[in-house]
């Protein structure tokens, strides 16, 4: 089963990821977790590049055909192989924040999107997305808190990169475009309200994906 987390900055994506990942090993799966832009020492390198100053640089096409790039390998060399050893991939980002970063936000011409998105996943599709879906400025709010606590204490990257810091609107255009994905989408996506309790949220995300295993 192939599990994508989806949402803006500050919506606890990660943090879900672990809890879930617990309670499924604990269950006896097998469980793989990832994330994007990286998830393979090729497309962390390409993180690397992309969440740096650097790639201020880079138009927007370029930047969407390195995530592309990045992408492709990562389902290549990691993600695949994992789903055909019988594992529950977990990836925290996949194609949607394509889709809406460098899609919508990025103004990228929807046919360009496509076509990138078809050759990066290369047929390999989440069964299940979840989408936490909070006010971006809650999130803001969550990463600069973050941020705020000094390196080395949370074992958490707290540098705020590059997106993290772009204006507020953008970050509520996005969440609209996320919506709008999982409305389309409705079989696949699954939205919940991020500024519930962790525990609440855990609840919802591991109900989810065990009616996901069990269709
Ligand atoms: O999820 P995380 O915050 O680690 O993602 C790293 C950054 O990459 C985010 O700030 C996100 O906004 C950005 N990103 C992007 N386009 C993607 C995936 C991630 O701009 N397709």
């Amino acid at each position: 089963l192939f599990v994508t987390f989806e949402g803006g900055e500050g919506a606890g994506k990660s943090t879900q990821i672990r809890l879930l990942a617990a309670a499924l090993r604990q269950r006896g799966r097998k469980v793989l977790m990832t994330r994007e832009p990286g998830g393979s020492p090729g497309a962390e390198a390409t993180r690397h590049v992309l969440l740096s100053g650097a790639a201020q640089a880079f138009g927007i096409r370029m930047e969407a055909i390195l995530f592309a790039a990045a992408r492709s390998d990562h389902v290549e060399e990691v993600i695949r192989p994992a789903l055909t050893e019988g594992a529950v991939v977990l990836c925290d980002r996949f194609m949607d924040s394509s889709r809406v970063y460098q899609g919508i936000t990025g103004n990228l011409e929807p046919n360009f999107i496509e076509a990138l998105e078809r050759v990066a996943v290369n047929g390999v599709m989440p069964d299940c997305t979840i989408l936490f879906d909070l006010p971006a400025a809650v999130g803001l709010e969550r990463v600069r808190q973050r941020a705020a606590v000094p390196p080395g204490e949370t074992g958490e990257e707290v540098e705020l990169d590059r997106f993290e810091k772009e204006e507020l609107d953008t970050h509520e255009k996005r969440r609209e475009a996320f919506l709008d994905i999982a409305a389309a989408d409705p079989e696949r996506c699954h939205v919940i309200d991020a500024t519930q309790k962790q525990e609440t949220i855990a609840a919802s995300v591991f109900s989810i994906v065990e009616a996901a295993l069990s269709r």
